[in-house]
């Protein structure tokens, strides 16, 4: 069973390319922050959740960089320095270089 896409009533794991679109269209900035304890911490901002699949994302990426992190608000905060790694992840997962500010 496919899910359909709100949006344009297309299945979105085939024929829904919204979010490829969206994905094109967002402005991210990548920054790392200090938090309590001294310990740093990745911040992912500016994608839009109404586009984006935030949980979705947060979990991509933190399987792939093997770290905790949160989705919240529009917000993705990671556990770590991964500052160069997210970037090059967020290209991977279809985010154009250009969208990426780090
Ligand atoms: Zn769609």
């Amino acid at each position: 069973m496919s899910e359909i896409c709100p949006k344009c009533g297309l299945p979105k794991d085939t024929l829904c390319i919204c979010e490829t679109i969206a994905k094109e269209e967002q402005k991210i900035k990548v920054d790392t922050v200090k938090r309590k304890f001294g310990k740093l911490a990745t911040v992912i901002t500016g994608i839009n959740e109404k586009d984006i699949n935030m949980k979705d994302l947060a979990k991509k990426l933190k399987s792939k960089l093997a770290c905790g992190g949160t989705a919240k608000g529009g917000v993705i905060e990671l556990q770590g320095d991964h500052k160069k790694r997210v970037k090059e992840e967020l290209v991977k997962l279809g985010f154009p270089m250009e969208t990426i500010e780090a």
